[in-house]
């Protein structure tokens, strides 16, 4: 038989059982209390009964494991000796709260119950010895209302009601103007209303009480709350909670006592003050409750200067043991303090970057570990403008969405671009609500802050330009029902065009009203309206930025069409672009019309007339683009989407002749829209993204694909002539056999050689595909005979290998996961095991081809942090994504090498252990290695 398991630590005297790192079996609040402990710091004695006990009742059904009880008494006859006071006894009794406390924190997730162990007998001793009978009677009546309900259930309002009345018959309104009679019958209503309630009495036996209570913390893991909790943050049921019953220090035993809650650094901003709250003469439940107004905790330097002095030097002396910004719990008694809690604080993403980058200033951390404790999400806070937190939490959202465009926008709802179009120019902030977007919403979305819709995923048109423009998104609300073009209907509320909203694209919550936005220094700085140095936060967010790029392995670069894009990108530290889609360049105003008419063209000389107009406008996009990225590699993707988006949708077109025909408009112009009728029926598909589109268009109308080119390679030769530096990356779309890219390629090198020639210049260019269908994935090793580089277009890869609409996936993505058929969006987060197998095939195909094959990604997931960990143990060369995530890819990217490095470490301690494990990530390694050797 093996040794008999420990249930219980103990702490006390300054020696716990425990020790700091045992957050596993301690949970944090226990793992907290032995290392303070352990510090010497005052803690009030207790013990800690662990989270495998926790674990351990709930599979014997509820039932205690065999000793833990004996161990827990045994604990407290210690507990007892080291406070010289005994449990239950009447004339010098010993209380305890009993707390929960798991691995993670949950804040106010699970059960607590203070005061254990009075009874009617030690009640009085509590007054007698300390000579405060009101003080006794108000902890008496605080436990039975507190046990009432969270041990046996009595819903605490009934409490609340009885208190109320009992006040209103005194003619008093504060809890502390009742006398300790008027508390003493209070405790005698409560008791009666438990047995009315319950049909129980009210526990007189405090080891009774004791046992209940801690019931009741095991209990709590399992409520509903704490479920919700676990849910939202992926915390596994499996953990259980730690029980910690520590002996009772009275913040409310006179003016010389109190409790407060700080944090060594502040939470929000992250600036090295000691920051709190705290309340004299009351107990931790009158914080929490907020019925009474709490001083700042710098405020106990004038009103108890000794303790003050106390609670300095212990959470300095915290904040160094722990090295990282610490949140504290404490209370004092008549002028002593004791502490009650330590853990390592939580904190805003702007606070997170501050308190790293001050800590390494001190001397405190490493680079390292300051890149590793900011997470790439938290820099989002830096980027967009947010919401003043404190007003967004007093309101109550309408509805949510997917979080599809980060940040936070308020301002008046516009149902149609062009009202957006007007209301921005008449000096209107613009929300744009539309059942869902499309390419010919671009101007109204332009003059937009932010768009929600009804329909649509993370990777929905308003989705993806939101993200690449840098714009608020709430995409797939179901709350939102767009009535006409004058109403629409959000969750209960119909609101008109010109009404405010106000929408958090990082969270999806939709709310009423004009919430205030703080804008972003960040953005400030770089768009030139803001001096660098004038800004702390734009320094910070550099820095941590600069010690990761120390650290990553894979670059960084960004999806831009237009030359504001590519200019933000670089700002953000972009070292290229991954996509250029061009055909985001052919919905501007000046060239849409072009555009139209060389679709509507019926032969390939009409269509190169009009193509003829479009190639100085894309040669001029290029330019841009290239003067922008300053030498870095440009990848430009030759025309995509299926002709009909660039086309009036079908059902507009025919309510429009059917107007213009009851107006008697002139022949011409019916004509007109009745040949564009014609032609859009036409092109009508019933599949259209399995359709005409991506290398299909440019094999069967090669006029395309030749002027695309001629304008890449004109502009490229321009810049050349310039003298600087410039490599086009030419990317084929949509290939899915190898004859495919050998056709567009041809046609590709063809042109390209017969520019430079013209124009008397030879320059290096490559020619390369998106990996973005199963096909092209399978077939990987003969496409890389003819591409010179791939760039996995994970959206479609996505969209194909699960046979899931980008589109309409939303509609069923949200059930998938509730009901854990998948865990996370896969058009967010990349799918490892699928379309992640598809892209570790391909580029062992490919690389076996082609060794030096030039590999990244340009879907969605080359902006999510899972997903670029992915692709550096892939070991892509590049991840691209939207300008504005680029500073988050930067950071994930270090996260990445990281972790590789770290488990590469793990892999080559326990020699022999596991001999299949470390070779496998050593490799991983190499390649890693490799590849920045190659670049
Ligand atoms: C992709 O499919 O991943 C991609 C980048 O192309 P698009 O989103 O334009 O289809
Ligand atoms: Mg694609």
């Amino acid at each position: 038989m093996g040794a008999k398991k420990k249930f219980v630590y103990y702490f006390g005297d300054g020696k716990a059982e425990g020790t700091g790192d045992m957050k596993n079996l301690l949970g944090g609040k226990g793992a907290g209390l032995a290392e303070m402990t352990n510090l010497r710091i005052s803690v009030p004695a207790g013990f800690t009964i662990t989270t495998e006990a926790c674990v351990e009742y709930y599979k014997n059904g509820k039932k205690y494991p065999p000793g833990m009880w004996e161990e827990a008494l045994q604990a407290l006859k210690r507990v007892e000796r080291s406070m010289g006071m005994k449990f239950g006894d009447p004339a010098n009794p010993l209380l305890v709260s009993v707390r929960s406390g798991a691995r993670a924190s949950m804040p106010g997730m699970m059960d607590t119950v203070l005061n254990v162990g009075l009874t009617t007998k030690t009640v009085e001793g509590l007054a007698a010895k300390t000579r405060n009978e009101r003080f006794a009677q108000d902890s008496y009546r605080r436990f039975v209302t507190m046990f009432g309900s969270i041990v046996m259930g009595v819903s605490r309002e009934h409490f609340e009601e009885i208190l109320n009345h009992k006040k209103a018959d005194l003619g008093v309104t504060q809890d502390t103007h009742l006398d300790a009679k008027a508390l003493r019958e209070l405790v005698v209503s409560f008791k009666e209303l438990i047995k009315h309630d319950t049909g129980r009495d009210f526990p007189d036996d405090p080891i009774e009480q004791l046992r209940m209570a801690t019931n009741a913390v095991f209990s709590s893991w399992y409520g509903a709350r704490a479920i919700t909790y676990r849910k939202l943050y992926s915390i596994p049921d499996t953990w259980g909670t730690a029980v910690n019953v520590v002996a009772m220090v009275f913040g409310n035993m006179g003016d010389t006592s109190g409790t407060g809650v700080s944090f060594t650094r502040d939470p929000a901003t992250g600036e090295a003050r000691f920051f709190g709250e705290c309340l004299m003469n009351a107990q931790g439940e009158d914080v929490v409750a907020g019925i009474r107004t709490p001083l700042p905790v710098t405020q106990l330097a004038k009103l108890l200067p000794a303790a003050y002095r106390d609670l300095e030097t212990t959470y300095t002396r915290l904040e160094k043991h722990y090295r990282d910004m610490l949140d504290l719990e404490f209370t004092i008694q008549e002028g002593k303090l004791y502490m009650l809690q330590t853990r390592v604080g939580k904190r805003t993403g702007i606070a997170a970057v501050r308190i790293a980058v001050d800590m390494v200033k001190e001397g405190v951390i490493s680079k390292e570990e300051a890149v590793r404790r900011v997470e790439p999400d938290h820099l989002s806070q830096y980027l967009y403008p947010i919401f003043d937190m404190a007003e967004e939490s007093k309101r109550s959202p309408l509805g949510k969405g997917l979080p599809a465009g980060p940040g936070a926008a308020a301002g008046k709802i516009a149902l149609t671009p062009e009202r957006a179009v007007d209301m921005q120019a008449a000096g209107q902030r613009v929300v744009l609500v539309r059942q869902e977007t499309s390419p010919d919403d671009i101007h109204g979305m332009n003059a937009a802050l932010g768009f929600l819709t009804a329909r649509g995923g993370m990777t929905s048109h308003a989705a993806v330009v939101a993200r690449q423009m840098g714009k608020v998104c709430v995409a797939g609300c179901d709350a939102v029902e767009v009535e006409n073009n004058q109403t629409v209907r959000i969750g209960n509320k119909v609101f008109r065009e010109g009404d405010f909203l106000s929408i958090n694209g990082s969270t999806g919550n939709v709310y009423d009203g004009d919430i205030p936005v703080v804008a972003s220094e960040v953005i400030q700085v770089l768009e030139g309206k803001l001096q660098p140095a004038k800004s702390e936060k734009y320094q910070r967010f550099e820095t941590i930025l600069k010690w990761a790029d120390e650290i990553r392995a894979l670059k960084v670069r960004s999806n831009a069409d237009v030359p504001d894009q590519a200019r933000i990108a670089r700002g953000f530290g972009a070292e290229g672009i991954g996509l250029c889609r061009t055909e985001h360049m052919f919905f501007a105003e000046d060239r849409i019309s072009i555009m139209q008419k060389m679709i509507l063209a019926r032969t390939a000389e009409d269509r190169e007339r009009y193509l003829d107009q479009l190639l100085p406008l894309q040669r001029q996009d290029f330019l841009g683009l290239y003067r922008e990225m300053k030498g870095y590699p440009v990848t430009i993707r030759l025309l995509d989407p299926p002709l009909h988006e660039f086309l009036p949708r079908r059902e507009e077109l025919m309510v429009e002749i059917a107007k213009l025909e009851l107006t008697g408009a002139t022949p011409s112009i019916l004509d007109e829209k009745r040949a564009l009728l014609a032609r859009v029926e036409e092109l009508h598909e019933f599949n259209p993204m399995l359709g005409l589109r991506g290398c299909r268009l440019g094999i069967t109308m090669p006029e395309i694909t030749r002027m695309q080119v001629r304008a890449i390679m004109e502009a490229a030769c321009e810049i050349a002539k310039e003298g600087k530096k410039i490599v086009p990356e030419i990317m084929i779309p949509l290939v899915g056999m190898v004859s495919e890219m050998k056709a567009q390629k041809d046609l590709v090198r063809e042109v390209a050689q017969d520019t430079m020639k013209r124009a008397g210049v030879k320059l290096n260019y490559l020619v390369g595909t998106m990996i973005e269908l199963p096909r092209a994935a399978v077939t990987a090793g003969s496409i890389a005979q003819e591409a010179e580089f791939f760039s996995f277009g994970t959206n479609d890869l996505t969209q194909t290998t699960f046979g899931f609409s980008r589109d309409d996936a939303a509609k069923f993505v949200g059930i998938y996961k509730e009901q854990k058929i998948l865990d996370s969006d896969p058009f967010a987060v990349l799918d490892r095991e699928g379309v992640g197998e598809m892209i570790k095939l391909a580029i062992g195909a490919g690389r076996q081809t082609r060794p030096d094959i030039k590999l990244g990604i340009c879907g969605e997931h080359g902006g999510d942090p899972s997903s670029i960990e992915f692709c550096h143990q892939m070991g892509l060369h590049y991840v691209s994504c939207s300008p504005y995530r680029v500073p988050i890819a930067r950071l994930a990217a270090a996260h990445a090498a990281l972790a590789s490095a770290s488990d590469a470490k793990a892999a080559a301690k326990p020699k022999g252990s596991n001999p299949r494990k470390p070779a496998a990530k050593s490799k991983a390694r190499s390649s890693a290695k490799g590849r920045s050797a190659r670049r």
